[in-house]
Parts: C-alpha cells; sequence; structure tokens
C-alpha cells in the first residue's frame, strides 16, 4: 500500500479526479490511501487566517509559517517515515525518475502552496522542493495531482496491464514512446504504417524502437 497525504487549502479539488480511472481503481483496490489535510485547520487565530502581506511591500498575499508548519508537523507525526515536498515553481523538476524513487518510498507528503506562495522559512520544514515545470499555476493542487497520478501509474497491480508502464516515455532515460495506431485501417486518407499489419513481430519490435529513436532525438532537438 502507498500513502499519501495532501497538506492543501482545498481538499475538495482532489475528489473528481481520485474518484474515476486509474487512480480511483488503485484506492478501491487497496493499493493507495490519500489523505487531505486542511492547512486552515491548523490556523491560530479565530479567522483561521492563513495568510498575510508581504513584509516589505508588494503584490498579494503569502501563506503564513504557523499554520503550515503545525499541519506539516500533524502529517509527520501521523506518519513519522513521511517524505514532504513542498510544490513550488523554485523546486526542481519532478520526472520520471523521482516518481519511481517516490514509489520506492511508499509514503509522500505533497505541500500545496496560494497566493503568492509560502513564507520562505516554511522551506526549513520539507525534505524537498519540486517544480511541475517552469511555468505559474495558480496553486499546488493541481501539481500535487500529477505527481500522485504519475506515482500511482507506476504501483505493482494498478495498471491493467504491468508491461505499460515499462513501456512508457522516459522508463529509459530520454526515451519517448513509439507512435500508437488503432481502427480504423484508414483514417481520412492517414495509413496506418503497413509494417504495422504485416504480423512480422520482430519487424514490428524494430520499427518500434527506431521510431522511438528518431522521436526522442527530434524533440530533444539533436536532430
Ligand atoms: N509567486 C510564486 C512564484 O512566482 O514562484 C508563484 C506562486 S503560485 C501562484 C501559488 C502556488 O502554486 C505555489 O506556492 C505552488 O505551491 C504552486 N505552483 C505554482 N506553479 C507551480 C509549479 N510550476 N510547480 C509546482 N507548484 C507550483
Amino acid at each position: 500500500m502507498f500513502y499519501a497525504q495532501i497538506l492543501t487549502l482545498f481538499p475538495e479539488f482532489f475528489t473528481s479526479p481520485l474518484s474515476c480511472s486509474i487512480p480511483k481503481r488503485a484506492i478501491d483496490g487497496g493499493m493507495v490511501s490519500v489523505d487531505c489535510i486542511q492547512i486552515r485547520d491548523f490556523a491560530l487565530d479565530k479567522h483561521h487566517k492563513v495568510d498575510d502581506s508581504p513584509y516589505g511591500g508588494g503584490p498579494g498575499m503569502v501563506m503564513k509559517p504557523e499554520p503550515v508548519v503545525a499541519a506539516i508537523r500533524e502529517a509527520r507525526q501521523r506518519h513519522p517515515d513521511t517524505h514532504v515536498v513542498m510544490l513550488t515553481p523554485s523546486g526542481t523538476h519532478f520526472t520520471q525518475d523521482r516518481a519511481l524513487e517516490y514509489v520506492d518510498r511508499g509514503h509522500l507528503t505533497l505541500l500545496c502552496g496560494r497566493y503568492e506562495g509560502f513564507d520562505e522559512r516554511i522551506c526549513d520544514y520539507v525534505d524537498e522542493q519540486l517544480s511541475l515545470g517552469d511555468y505559474v499555476l495558480s496553486g499546488g493542487e493541481p501539481a500535487a495531482m500529477c505527481v500522485l497520478d504519475a506515482v500511482v501509474r507506476l504501483l505493482p497491480g494498478v495498471l491493467g496491464s504491468p508491461e505499460s508502464a515499462v513501456l512508457d516515455s522516459f522508463s529509459e532515460e530520454g526515451i519517448l514512446d513509439w507512435p500508437h495506431y488503432t481502427r480504423p485501417e484508414v483514417f481520412e486518407g492517414k495509413r496506418v504504417p503497413g509494417i504495422l499489419l504485416s504480423g512480422d513481430h520482430a519487424a514490428i519490435d524494430a520499427w518500434r524502437r527506431v521510431q522511438s529513436g528518431e522521436r526522442s532525438m527530434e524533440r530533444s532537438g539533436k536532430k
């Protein structure tokens, strides 16, 4: 069983993505457990304030350290071995290798920011800062969901065909998946490559390897 905790101001964000397709199957099958911890529950004042204006001036609001750090402590208390990941555009980039590493850990806590982001001192209480890429999302929730989804599909028994994850893009460093085709054989004048209809599995494997290689070179800018 893989355990995930999500520290968030919007637990309802996760209801729909976790209730369909592969994540739902993994949860229903007892392969994954996901708990949301509401950061606002750890606010100290009667208005449950979780953000405040930035020292030094400037636009937007900053997430306050007290409730966020209290929520992290709660997550660590529930699961002392958990690995706490702060979602932030300033973090190291998320990759397939990182997803595999998280699978091996067996437990993950994903900390989602909002507004202008976190008070910088919160960084001292997390194990890692992770970015989904060089763009800015409105909140850490979509980033956390992407990380969780990438991890869940790698867990043993989650995918219908265990081969799928092994053959996916990035399973080998920098190598992309080959092109896939299904019926009809001709769509708007575009034919499925003849080799895939040949029944010659050795030739099909060789063609796919070439396609993967060419596509990987092309998209990495080396071709
Ligand atoms: N002011 C921040 C900056 O420019 O780096 C952006 C804050 S963003 C509007 C609010 C929250 O969304 C962040 O605290 C973070 O949790 C999340 N977020 C936004 N972009 C992200 C990305 N590329 N990767 C991971 N998390 C991201």
